[in-house]
């Protein structure tokens, strides 16, 4: 049985993974403790049938933490996959994991640092929809935290948290929300159901679907084309480009915003700089002396920009 037969052939559901997917209150890096959540299976089957592509994402912060290793996520990684497919009889089910080991505020040097990929900030979005060239506006996030809803949301995904907790939804403005995997699932169908055009061309939403099967998608952007001089894919790589940039401008505004040791020596030593300068500037009658003083600022500023640099780098 092929199950992209019809219905949505390039949009995603990403689904974060720990208490989503899989009971996990803690740091999990062993297979062996993996449980699969109610309704996760049959969910994630359901959602295939439709046309969906399944990418989990994850944020596994246990890494710079120390707790357990990438091996160990992806070991974990496996076991679910291998659940939900023993589960399903259908094999593959979900198309790809993708996880950040990162953490601010890590034990381990190697990943204590921010990171694109770290929800909220969408960058496993973003990195899956270049992979398996997904239509980020066609698709939804399924998770159980408000940065899930942030990450889908600056992707331009549609969104859906998994909690009965009003006060969070409210604050962090989901799509919808559902108690249940289950229950996300079928806000998720319902939806695709009311999008798919009708036999006859006719939309069955007043905006038009948001989706539509690839050939069909080909053949309108064909007839689109002579009218509207960017072909939907284009406007899709344009919408795409932009979030990206607009994140990494965010991002790299915060890490300019971030104390280090380096960025206060650069710091010393652009006003060591000044007072040599000044100090040269108080001898001018002295041209050694000046000349010397003149040295020191401009040996001064040389390691001010080094500095710099080796921050921005690091
Ligand atoms: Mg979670």
């Amino acid at each position: 049985m092929t199950v992209l037969s019809f219905g949505i052939v390039d949009a995603a559901v990403f689904l974060d993974r720990d208490n989503t997917l899989i009971h996990n209150d803690g740091d999990l890096g062993d297979p062996d403790e993996v449980r699969l959540k109610d309704g996760v299976a049959e969910g994630l089957k359901a959602l295939r049938v439709a046309g969906y592509r399944l990418v989990v994402i994850t944020n596994q912060g246990g890494v710079a933490r120390g707790r357990y290793t990438e091996a160990d996520v992806d070991a974990v990684n496996q076991r679910i996959a291998t659940e939900v497919e023993q589960a399903t009889k259908q094999r593959p089910l979900i198309d790809r994991f993708y996880y950040c080991p990162y953490h601010p505020e890590g034990d381990v040097e190697e990943y204590r640092r921010d990171h694109p990929w770290r929800k909220p900030h969408p960058g496993m979005l973003l990195q899956a929809a270049r992979d398996l060239d997904i239509d980020l506006g066609a698709s939804w996030v399924i998770g159980d935290q408000p940065r899930d809803v942030q990450a889908g949301r600056t992707a331009g995904c549609r969104t859906i948290v998994l909690s009965a907790d009003e006060q969070m939804i409210r604050e962090s403005k989901p799509t919808a929300s559902a108690a249940e995997f289950a229950g996300a699932v079928q806000v998720i169908l319902k939806q695709t159901a009311d999008e798919r055009p009708l036999p006859n061309g006719a939309a069955a939403h007043a905006s038009g679907p948001k989706t539509m099967p690839r050939a069909k998608k080909r053949a309108a952007t064909a007839t689109a084309a002579a009218a509207n001089p960017m072909p939907s894919d284009s406007m899709e790589q344009v919408r795409r480009t932009m979030i990206e940039l607009t994140e990494e401008l965010r991002t790299t505004r915060q890490r300019k915003a971030e104390f280090t040791p380096l960025k206060m020596a650069a710091g010393i030593c652009q006003l060591l700089a000044l007072l040599f300068a000044l100090l040269g500037l108080l001898q001018l009658s002295n041209s050694t002396a000046l000349m010397s003083w003149v040295g020191f600022a401009i040996l001064m500023q040389m390691f001010t920009v080094t500095l710099l640099l080796v921050d921005q780098r690091s």
